[in-house]
């Protein structure tokens, strides 16, 4: 019988939610103690926007985590882990959006793909190198996987590697590399075969960026985003000891990688949502409505969509606690992933048209979704939400062949 999980009691009383609660003792009592350093250690002051200082405030908020013994709750304690359960993992999400924290920001890659992959697939020498750091808020990782010609087919990536010696000498380019500017290391697909099997002549590979050859170049969103990057490497040296599952495994390892990034990555994010539909009942209560009189909480349809939502807020948190359960059965999370990143999408998504119509003309000022008010920042990052991570039609097919076993 699968276990089911539904822990956050508190959240649901303080909002109104209906959340009914079953936690463990050990469940809440490490909620307490959670929430008690969560409530005094998050940082006030806002994330910075610019690359380099928001690099400079997620390390140190980071290592302030690691110091405190709340990094990595269930990684393995051998890397400096706490080597806890995923739903102790998933309280610590709850806690951390209700006590106000950060965005993970430039920790994304290491902490939620990079990292467990190493986990799951990495040689001992590459955990113990890697892990710690990662953790400890010293190295910042980037995903270098779409390339102009390849993103939702992945395996059509043209980006070559030649062996030569004891290295594989890179040459080719990446694009919409989140982070890249001030990564210290990159999960690298390359191309090694000459071409007789799309998905064995991949291999995946642990680029470090201040090697020669690698060339940074920014790309500009309507969003504001400064995180998006293209990539070029021209005949970079890369070590073949840094090849992790071996050459030629690239696409397993892959997998590996985006099973982590659609199944659990989101986790944090989703989580989110439920507070965020919370502030935007407020925001309603205090915004003009569209009859320019009464609030727009007053407004018979602004008032049926809000409550929509945090219905669908409700049934998201539901089908994650059903995912933690699951994988907590496993070792690297399922095609089920997809369902949590499509319906994610899709309800940030509509959170956030819902906020431009309450917000009305007030909406086209923008202010920055790391902001206080945010909510023509977060409108406008919000259509990415259905590409980054693989598109929304992808997730489809992945739920309609892997979970569903519909014909291909
Ligand atoms: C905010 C953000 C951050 C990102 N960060 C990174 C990163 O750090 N590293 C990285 O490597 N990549 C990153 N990406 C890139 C992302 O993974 C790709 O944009 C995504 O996989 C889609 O690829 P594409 O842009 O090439 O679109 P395409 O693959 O060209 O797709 C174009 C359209 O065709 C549809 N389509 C394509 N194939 C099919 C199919 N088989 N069935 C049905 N419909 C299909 C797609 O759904 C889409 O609507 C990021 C993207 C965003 C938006």
């Amino acid at each position: 019988m699968p276990q089911i999980l539904i822990l956050n009691e508190d959240a649901g009383r303080e909002k109104g939610a209906t959340v009914q609660a079953l936690p463990t003792p050990e469940d809440t009592e490490f909620r307490d103690e959670v929430r008690t350093w969560l409530r005094e250690n998050v940082p006030r002051e806002p994330q910075p926007v610019e690359m380099k200082a928001m690099r400079e405030f997620d390390s140190a908020w980071q290592r302030t985590q690691y110091e405190g013994g709340w990094a990595g709750i269930a990684w393995p304690t051998e890397y400096g882990g706490r080597g806890m359960t995923l739903n102790q993992q998933l309280i610590w999400y709850e806690e951390y959006v209700l006590a106000g924290g950060p965005e993970v920001g430039v920790n994304f890659v290491g902490l939620n793909h990079g990292g467990p992959t190493l986990i799951a697939r990495g040689s001992e020498e590459q955990k113990s190198q890697h892990l710690p750091r990662i953790l400890r808020g010293e190295a910042v990782w980037c995903q270098g996987f779409s390339e102009p010609g390849a993103g939702s087919d992945l395996a059509g990536l043209s980006t070559r590697a030649e062996i030569d010696g004891d290295d594989l000498v890179v040459t080719g380019q990446k694009i919409w590399t989140s982070y890249a500017i001030v990564a210290d290391h990159q999960e690298l697909l390359v191309r090694t075969g000459r071409g007789e099997s799309r998905h064995a002549d991949i291999t995946w590979v642990i680029n470090d960026m201040s090697n020669p050859g690698v060339d940074v170049r920014p790309i500009r969103t309507a969003a504001r985003e400064s995180h998006l990057f293209e990539v070029f490497f021209d005949e970079v040296r890369i070590p073949l000891s840094n090849v992790v599952g071996g050459v030629g495994n690239g696409w397993s390892v892959a997998m590996s990688t985006l099973g982590f990034e659609r199944g659990t990555a989101f986790t944090a994010s989703a989580v989110a949502l439920h507070k965020s539909v919370e502030e935007l009942i407020e925001v309603a209560g205090d915004s003009l409505g569209p009859d320019g009189r009464r609030p727009a909480l007053a407004d018979d349809e602004l008032a049926a969509r809000l409550a929509d939502l945090r219905a669908e807020v409700a049934s998201l948190r539901a089908m994650i606690y059903a995912l933690v359960s699951r994988n907590a059965r496993t070792e690297t999370p399922g095609a089920e992933g997809s369902m949590i990143k499509l319906y994610y999408a899709e309800v940030s998504q509509r959170l956030y048209r819902l906020a431009m119509d309450v917000l009305g003309a007030d909406g086209l000022r923008f202010v920055h979704k790391q902001t206080q008010g945010g909510w023509t920042g977060g409108y406008l990052y919000s259509l990415s939400s259905s590409i980054g991570g693989g598109t929304s039609e992808i997730q489809r097919n992945i739920i309609g062949e892997r979970v569903l076993g519909l014909p291909r």
